[in-house]
């Protein structure tokens, strides 16, 4: 009876995480969706803490000491962190989270290599052996796969918050290979002689150093993919430990994360132009000049315009397109732009949303912040679609938006984001941008476009800018 409660459980939870899912792909219905999937979460943990029975000792759980102590200390840290975060910290946040997803499925495979040594040291016939070789490949690919998603996680994590640099050296890519191919070695050899224990710890060395080694060179536009595809790893380590607890709701949940981890990185790969072969070597994208680099200062003229000047032009136009970036979120000034947005509307002038898929410092963010101050979802336009529009727009207002407008990655070769699209804002008939100085982005490179005779900048804090823009607007 309580086994059939405990599937009942699963299964509901199952569910829970599809509808959870699917709901996530609109900002209207996202945040029901995440309950949803939470509710479906609690449920699969409550039922397995009360209701699992050993199938062999049919014993319930025990040691309710050690799991509702570390899901009180677990609890108490996750929602200290995600009350205290800030907008702009959540990728980071996402990042870490992520990592230790990675790190439990890696400590899954370590304490279950464990039990089952235990067991080898009394039974190593050969019969034994071969009938847990099976379970021997899942927890190897589970701590493989673990250990590179935590410890690329914890460098994206500190690349994103600009604490870690990108660093590469001659002939990374063939040590990071070789790393990862003596740990598929030492992991095909303890699965042929499990009694081999030290290998485990072998193979947890090298995952964790190729993750590091994997994460540190990228850099420039290239981050997305990686922190995509590092999702992907958490929820396909997640999935093989499912597999070992034979846990349908665990299996199910990480071939969810898993997949749509890979279909992300598959969109962002494609957004990015980048191969995803590419991705997976490792070899890609490396740029001296990312976060704090060594981007020279601004080279030639650039123009300045006033507020008045710059509401003057919008309030006369037909239609303006607003280029959210990350500088936006920086200045939490989402729900001022709504205003303007609003005001111009009323002016009779057209507004929509040019949203590039890597703006932010996670994907979809523009999307997130922008729905969190309640901006249409049908004024969000996707990349191809503004491009088109750019020629018959009047005014793209840029707004602390950078990497994702620089022309250079059409025409610069050696550039970090070369090969990247990007929104081509310089079709339009003006070009304001707002930001705070002449600094780079996220990729530490010269931006062209604001050298150009269309384009006007639009100096100061995002959020005051917007502030004045609406007062100036408005008195048109
Ligand atoms: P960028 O990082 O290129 O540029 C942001 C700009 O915002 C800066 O040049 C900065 O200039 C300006 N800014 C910062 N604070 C403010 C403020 N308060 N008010 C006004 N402006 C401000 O951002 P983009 O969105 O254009 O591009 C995203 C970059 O991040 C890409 O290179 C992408 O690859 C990378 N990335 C994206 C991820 C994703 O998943 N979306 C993940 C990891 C990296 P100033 O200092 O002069 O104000």
């Amino acid at each position: 009876m309580e086994f059939n409660i405990l599937t009942l459980c699963y299964l509901v939870a199952s569910v829970t995480f599809i509808l959870g899912l699917k709901m996530l792909s609109n900002p209207a219905s996202a945040r029901k969706g995440n309950l949803v999937a939470a509710f479906g979460m609690t449920l699969a943990i409550s039922g397995t803490i009360f209701l699992y029975r050993n199938s062999e000792t049919g014993e319930h759980l025990h040691n309710y000491g050690w799991i509702f102590g570390g899901l009180l200390i677990g609890g108490i840290i996750g929602t200290l962190a995600a009350k205290k975060v800030k907008m702009t910290a959540m990728p980071e946040m996402v990042s870490l989270f992520n990592g230790m997803g990675g790190a439990c499925a890696a400590l899954i495979s370590l304490v279950e290599f464990n039990h089952l040594s235990k067991e080898f040291a009394i039974n190593n016939s050969h019969e034994f052996v071969a009938a847990h070789q099976p379970t021997i490949l899942i927890i190897v690919l589970g701590l493989i796969i673990g250990s590179v998603s935590f410890s690329g996680s914890m460098i994206a994590w500190g690349k994103l918050n600009g604490k870690v640099k990108d660093l590469s050296f001659a002939g990374q890519n063939i040590l990071n290979m070789i790393f990862l191919l003596i740990a598929l070695g030492a992991g095909i050899w303890l699965v042929i002689d499990p009694t081999q224990g030290y290998l485990l710890y072998l193979i947890l060395t090298l995952s964790l150093l190729y993750g590091v080694l994997f994460v540190m060179p990228i850099g420039g536009a290239d981050m997305p993919v990686v922190i995509s595809l590092l999702n992907s790893f958490t929820g396909v380590a997640a999935a093989f430990g499912g597999f070992l607890y034979d846990n349908k709701v665990m299996l199910t949940g990480g071939i969810l994360v898993g997949a749509a981890g890979t279909l992300l990185t598959i969109l962002m790969c494609k957004a990015m132009n980048r191969s995803l072969v590419n991705v997976l070597v490792g070899s890609f994208g490396g740029s001296k000049n990312a976060i704090g680099g060594t981007a020279a200062g601004p080279q030639g003229n650039y123009k300045e315009i006033s507020v008045s000047d710059a509401a003057m032009v919008m309030a006369y136009a037909n239609k303006v397109i607003i280029v959210p970036g990350y500088g936006l979120a920086v200045a939490q000034a989402q729900h001022v732009c709504h205003e303007l947005e609003k005001i111009l509307n009323e002016k009779g002038v057209e507004v929509v949303y040019a949203i590039h898929p890597v703006a932010g410092r996670m994907p979809g963010h523009m999307n997130v912040l922008l729905a969190e101050a309640d901006v249409a979802y049908e004024k969000l336009e996707e990349m191809e679609q503004a491009n088109e529009e750019f020629k018959t727009t009047d005014v793209v207002l840029i707004l602390g938006a950078n990497d994702v407008v620089n022309p250079a990655a059409k025409t610069d070769p050696a550039s970090p984001i070369y090969g990247m699209p990007i929104l081509e804002v310089e079709q339009a008939k003006t070009v304001i941008v707002n930001k705070r100085s002449m600094k780079p982005g996220y990729a530490g490179i010269e931006n062209d476009l604001f050298f150009q005779p269309k384009t006007s900048m639009l100096f100061g804090d995002a959020k005051k800018v917007l502030q004045d823009l609406c007062a100036e607007v408005k008195a048109v």
